[in-house]
């Protein structure tokens, strides 16, 4: 079997623990190599390899910066098919989801290589004469990158990116359920000509890579997706760096009286069962006025019921397995709970047998807002149908989570349509669409507990992946003193 091994200062090397671990393919079970189990030294010399290139990088022009995150982006494009099959192999989507997960990592590498020719500061008038005021974006320094498995491509280039373009030095630590994925992404990185010690790869458990890496004296900063759990851990951990969270979601689509029931059918099959539930910005409640509430119902069950669980790189599979065990676990402990709360099942609930880690798309009906199943971010392929009398309960029922991620409203009128704008709490609303879809070029990211107010993506990236530096320049030749001080 294949042995993968750390990027450390421009070489792949073994870890000093002398371990590895597997990753699997969770549709088959197959073994697909091994990779370091790393420990505290491989983390001591990974930082200590970005610190060092550090100080060159964030010397390199940002455009010329740019020049080589626009050859990362034409090599993701040459690979894209490949990359594919791989993120359907290693963490199970389909193949037409999968490479859109490789499309967005081009996106965002193009877009982010075009801000190196921007990197826009602002100038302003100063209240003094003889002076001129303006802020620059400079670089953090060591950024540490700790990404989930959903999106194995997507979601470290869209960290990855942003941090090069700004001039910072990283140490990615991959989820390990997916470090193939991240090891292909790293060694395009190379191909395009990223400096060695520029990106570093360290791959291995939470505890003896990410948590070193959180409480780590030589690291900046600490930009992280993955549970509100571990988000939690972090920020208390990771001392003074700057953090960046992008946390859980338990992401409403409210169905008002008026919808067209057909859109919104769409829209919850693709939101709930899409990427097999596993998404931050996955539809796990269906908020619907209770006038259509049946007719919703027996559509999305009708639809559900045609969806085929299968192996993602079948053409013919709509679901692909879960993660893994634990997270087959987790969606069946979910079903036992919902029962018991007095929810209705309509369909699914039910492991599926196949060999792999595939669980049945599941809809609960009859939900009250404040069961478990309606609060808890399960990240399967189970839906709960929660029915109301008019928008300002729908409103209420959405906004009645920890979470604020994602969320959406299928109506045709306008006041309720810019009343759930105004009043939903989420970092994204969706009018007459689904929960799930979102393009690099705007902020993406949550209110309450789906994060600490950062947003990834558009320039918002750029901002979390920088300093302002603020600049007076007095021309006057003598001491001028703000505030009028005499
Ligand atoms: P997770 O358990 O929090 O793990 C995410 C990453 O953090 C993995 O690399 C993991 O390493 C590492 N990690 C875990 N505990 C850590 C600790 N104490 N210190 C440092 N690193 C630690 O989350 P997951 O199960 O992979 O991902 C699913 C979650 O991600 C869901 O809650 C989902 O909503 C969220 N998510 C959010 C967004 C967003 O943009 N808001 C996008 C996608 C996913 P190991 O893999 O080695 O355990």
């Amino acid at each position: 079997m294949k042995i993968y091994k750390n990027y450390i200062g421009g070489k792949w090397v073994s870890s000093s623990s002398k371990k590895t671990f597997f990753s699997e393919n969770p549709a088959t079970l197959q073994k697909l190599g091994k990779f370091q189990l790393s420990n505290k030294k491989d983390v001591d010399k990974a930082v200590e390899s970005a610190r060092k290139a550090f100080k060159k990088w964030k010397e390199v022009p940002a455009p010329k910066r740019g020049d080589i995150l626009f050859k990362v982006a034409g090599l993701l494009k040459r690979d894209k098919e490949r990359l594919a099959k791989l993120v359907t192999v290693e963490m199970g989507k389909v193949i037409n989801e999968a490479r859109g997960d490789v499309q967005e990592a081009i996106d965002m590498f193009e877009y982010i290589a075009g801000e190196g020719r921007r990197l826009f500061g602002h100038t302003t008038p100063s209240e003094l004469k003889n002076k001129f005021a303006m802020t620059i974006r400079v670089p953090i320094g060591v950024c540490a990158l700790i990404t989930p498995w959903n999106f194995p491509v997507a979601i470290p280039a869209w960290k990855i990116a942003p941090a090069l373009i700004c001039g910072n030095t990283v140490v990615f630590k991959p989820s390990s359920d997916t470090p193939l994925c991240a090891v292909e992404l790293v060694k395009v990185l190379i191909e395009a000509g990223v400096p060695k010690g520029v990106v570093n790869l360290v791959t291995g458990s939470a505890e003896d890579v990410g948590q070193t890496l959180v409480k780590h004296k030589d690291v900046d900063m600490i930009s992280f997706t993955g549970s509100v759990f571990t988000g939690e851990y972090i920020t208390k951990n990771a001392g003074l760096k700057k953090v960046g969270l992008e946390l859980g979601g338990k992401n409403p689509i409210i169905v008002m009286e008026d919808a067209d029931i057909n859109l919104a059918v769409d829209g919850i099959i693709w939101g709930a069962f899409g990427t097999t539930g596993q998404r931050c910005t996955a539809a796990s409640r269906v908020v619907v006025h209770r006038k259509i509430k049946k007719k919703l119902e027996n559509a999305l069950l009708k639809r559900t019921k045609r969806l085929r669980l299968g192996n993602g790189l079948n053409k013919k599979t709509d679901i692909g397995p879960l993660i893994n065990k634990k997270a087959l676990e987790k969606s069946a402990r979910y079903v036992s709970i919902g029962k018991k709360e007095g929810a209705k099942l309509l369909c699914g609930g039910k492991i599926a047998k196949l060999k792999g880690y595939y669980f049945k798309p599941t809809i609960f009906a009859e939900v009250k807002k404040n069961m478990r199943i309606a609060q808890e971010e399960i990240f399967g392929p189970i839906v709960a149908i929660i029915s109301v009398n008019n928008l300002d309960e729908a409103i209420n029922v959405a906004n009645s989570v920890r979470y604020g991620l994602s969320s959406s409203i299928y109506t045709n009128n306008i006041s309720y349509a810019f009343k759930s704008i105004q009043d939903i709490e989420a970092g994204l609303t969706y009018i007459n669409s689904s929960t799930i879809g979102s393009e690099v070029h705007l902020p993406f990211g949550g209110m309450k507990d789906t994060g600490n107010g950062t947003r990834e993506g558009g320039i918002h990236g750029v901002e979390e992946f920088s300093e302002v530096k603020t600049v007076y320049v007095d021309y006057s030749d003598r001491l001028q003193k703000a505030q009028g001080v005499e």
